[in-house]
């Protein structure tokens, strides 16, 4: 189908005060000559969008000198923050164990925050009261600092339907189900909320605030109780119909394999599984393997079951991306899982296993780096969330 859409002078200019707004918070300090420079408007333009954004009190003028300008002569150009008492975002992150909230600046800098674990049993009555009680003591610390809270980005393990906002049936969470987490929050919190699943939303955590500004496609490989994937394409986090995040631990890598969960045969994550990845190296090295991290700590210092157990991993998940790779062509791939002291074995390995495939069938090559973001993805993609719906006028912040 053909969407034939104009663009009248209104959504233009909308479009650039988004343009404007996610370069100025996603990016170090700039001033108005940067922007002019970097978003290709006229000067006049960039003037007037900055004067609106400070009437707005979201940004003000850096009252520090500029720091990458030497002292001296001439006239330095002003920098511009944001503003000391912008309005900000709640973030929600619905783990398999505890919860978190947190509230974060339009920068993703976080204010405030609060965890729950669960209880031994735990009910939808309590979860619902316990964010309910969470929301009001951060809200309170909020109007306290006056500042006002935008919307609420939450992130759940999946899967979940974005669309409707419903965490649907997680395995292991203690069979809650079909959770109307959205209607929930917007209940308790009286602003819009938004739902993603945790792959997804590290994803765009990394497209907004990390390793990922500035990459038009890459995929998001999120290694944690499974094998997760978020991709962003074209610029734009990639969404299914209904909002599911791509599964690459559900892709076949063997279809004589065993039959999996999800109802299909040789899944990569039977395969390329941490806990297994763990055993392994732990039955056969000398050293203390307790975690999935140490696995990888070990390997990059050399210790040889470690090491062999890491390489498997990697052989089991270079064939599910050499899968992605074909069909999306991603310039990079990031990956998230835990490790200790920078042991980034899996992305050194992946290279070494994939460049040559990638370089010998059609010359292609692909990056392979780490999380920004660690632990703290999740949350700081709940944040990228709401934040998203500022950059993209979905939640209007000027008149
Ligand atoms: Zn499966």
């Amino acid at each position: 189908m053909f969407y034939l859409a104009g663009s009248n002078q209104r959504d233009i200019k909308q479009l650039n005060r988004n343009v404007v707004m996610k370069l100025l918070f996603t990016s170090p300090l700039l001033s108005r000559s940067d922007l002019t420079r970097l978003t290709g408007l006229t000067a006049m333009t960039i003037t007037n969008i900055v004067s609106e954004l400070m009437d707005a009190g979201l940004v003000v003028e850096y009252k520090e000198s500029n720091p990458k300008e030497p002292s001296g002569v001439g006239r330095r150009p002003v920098l511009l923050e944001l503003a000391p008492k912008s309005p900000v975002l709640c973030g929600v992150y619905i783990s398999r164990h505890r919860f978190s909230m947190i509230i974060s600046d339009l920068k993703a800098r976080q204010l405030f925050w609060e965890e729950q674990a669960y209880p031994e049993t735990l009910t939808v009555e309590w979860l619902y009261q316990k964010l309910m009680d969470s929301y009001r003591r951060l809200e309170q610390r909020c109007l306290t600092s006056q500042r006002r809270i935008l919307c609420v980005g939450i992130v759940s393990i999946g899967p979940v339907d974005t669309q409707q906002g419903i965490i649907l049936n997680p395995p292991n969470f203690q069979g809650l189900r079909d959770l109307p987490v959205c209607r929930w929050m917007e209940e308790i919190a009286g602003v819009d909320a938004y739902l993603l699943s945790d792959s997804s939303a590290c994803a765009l955590a990394e497209s907004l605030y990390g390793k990922g500004a500035g990459i038009d496609n890459f995929l998001y490989v999120y290694i944690h109780e499974g094998i997760g994937a978020g991709m962003v394409l074209g610029g734009e986090l990639y969404q299914g119909i209904h909002g599911y995040s791509p599964e690459l631990g559900h892709t076949t890598i063997d279809f004589h394999g065993p039959l999996c969960p999800c109802g299909s045969r040789g899944c990569l994550e039977l395969y390329a599984d941490e806990r297994k990845t763990v055993q392994k190296a732990a039955g056969a090295s000398t050293r203390d393997i307790q975690s999935f991290a140490d696995v990888m700590a070990g390997a990059q210092e050399g210790d040889q079951a470690c090491a062999a157990a890491a390489r498997e991993f990697v052989t089991y998940l270079g064939y599910a991306l050499r899968n992605a790779l074909n069909l999306y062509e991603f310039s990079t791939v990031i990956l998230g899982y835990e490790t200790i002291d920078g042991a980034y074995i899996l992305e050194s390995l992946l290279a070494e296993d994939l460049g040559a495939y990638l370089r010998g069938y059609g010359g292609r090559r692909a990056e392979f780096i780490h999380t920004k973001f660690l632990r703290g993805a999740p949350l700081t993609g709940a944040i990228a969330l709401g934040a998203s719906k500022v950059f993209t006028g979905s939640l209007p912040m000027l008149k």
